[in-house]
């Protein structure tokens, strides 16, 4: 593909439409932050998320009337529906009948066996998956009244492990994993632990990650460094933020390590002293026409590069599809490596969009 990761082999999992596993391209999924009994403003938020590129969509299931109104939401949309159980396996049940294509339960929570039992009966019935969803903030009880002796990651991994074999024994095998810490290194090792010790596919994420530009950050790290070790089939970006800007972000990291593409890429330099065009105006005019042209599969996606001056400007700009290296108030222009002409700065932005829509329109 665009790069030399190898995927951590997996078992290839279905949610509705969607599949997950080593086989299929790492997807990206949302949780939405409506009330789930409100059905338009939950429907509304999911269809505008998959407009943008959310392929898995997880709602909250807070009562009844949350799980009851799954089967409504779900006739208005098009991506497939994970339902988020805590504590109640009525609510799992419920969520499953309501035409659920996958549940999260939390082995924190919901870990009689009976009731197990009872929910993997309906989930056999109308042949969904489960995923395990370990948080450290919700560890089984006992693990966070006492101070842990054990390694944090390894409590994860053992929950999920002893969780996952009441499934196994039952003969169920749809499963999905997550690990979520909200420190980045105890997330990471609990993954790298876990794909050593089951070959079921991964949902990655960091929890609890806050505000922007750490949320950020900690995210990118935590599951940037997962991926590029092959391991992770589907992502969620938590941010305390808007659910488009968590699949905003998600696309980036796959885009950055190259696992997936969605868009051409514009790449400009930070600006110094030595810039004399304004990159800032002449990048975001740029950006905004290239974000307007899908990729359709017929033309590889380019590369643009808007560099301030001589400097680096000649090498990132040759290096790209299209690029300019800015002088005093003119740019020079490059095509596939190639200097093609020097242009004033009031002309720039045209120039560069007519280059622009020449190669991939
Ligand atoms: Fe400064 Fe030139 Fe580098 Fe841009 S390319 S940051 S203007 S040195």
């Amino acid at each position: 593909m665009y790069n030399e990761i190898k995927r951590r082999k997996t078992s290839q999992v279905r949610i509705g439409s969607l599949f997950c596993g080593s086989d299929y391209p790492v997807s990206i999924q949302s949780m939405t932050k409506t009330d789930t009994r409100d059905i338009t403003s939950t429907v509304n938020q999911i269809n505008k998320l998959a407009k943008i590129g959310c392929e898995l969509i997880r709602v909250a299931v807070l009562d009844l009337r949350a799980a009851k109104a799954i089967k409504d939401i779900k006739r208005e949309i098009a991506i497939p529906l994970e339902a988020d159980i805590h504590f109640s396996p009525i609510l799992a049940i419920e969520a499953i009948k309501g035409g659920s294509d996958c549940i999260r339960l939390n082995p924190g929570n919901i870990k009689d066996g009976h009731s197990l039992k009872e929910i993997l009966k309906f989930a056999v019935k109308k042949g969904i998956s489960i995923r395990v969803g370990i948080n450290s903030g919700s560890m089984p009880e006992g693990d966070s009244t006492k101070p842990h002796k054990e390694d944090p990651a390894l409590a994860m991994v053992n929950t999920a492990l002893n969780y996952i074999k009441i499934f196994e024994k039952q003969k169920f095998y749809e499963l999905i994993v997550s690990l979520k810490a909200s420190d980045v290194l105890t997330t990471i090792r609990a993954y790298r632990t876990m794909s050593k010790r089951c070959g079921y596919p991964f949902h990655l994420g960091v929890t609890a990650t806050g505000f922007t530009p750490s949320s950020i950050i900690k995210s990118s790290i935590g599951i940037g460094t997962l991926l590029l070790e092959g391991i992770g089939d589907t992502i969620r970006v938590s941010l305390t933020d808007t659910p488009e800007q968590e699949v905003i972000v998600a696309r980036e990291i796959l885009s950055s390590l190259r696992i997936r593409r969605f868009s051409h890429e514009v790449i400009s330099c930070p600006t110094c002293g030595r810039c004399q065009i304004d990159i800032n105006r002449i990048t975001k005019k740029v950006k905004e026409v290239l974000d307007k042209i899908p990729l359709n599969g017929k033309k590889p996606p380019i590369k643009v590069a808007i560099m301030g001056c001589i400097v680096n400007g000649p090498g990132e700009a040759k290096d790209a599809d299209i690029g300019i290296a800015g002088g005093n108030r003119f740019g020079a222009l490059f095509k596939k490596g190639m200097l093609i002409k020097k242009v004033k700065e009031t002309e720039l932005i045209d120039t560069l969009i007519k280059e622009i829509k020449d190669e991939v329109v």
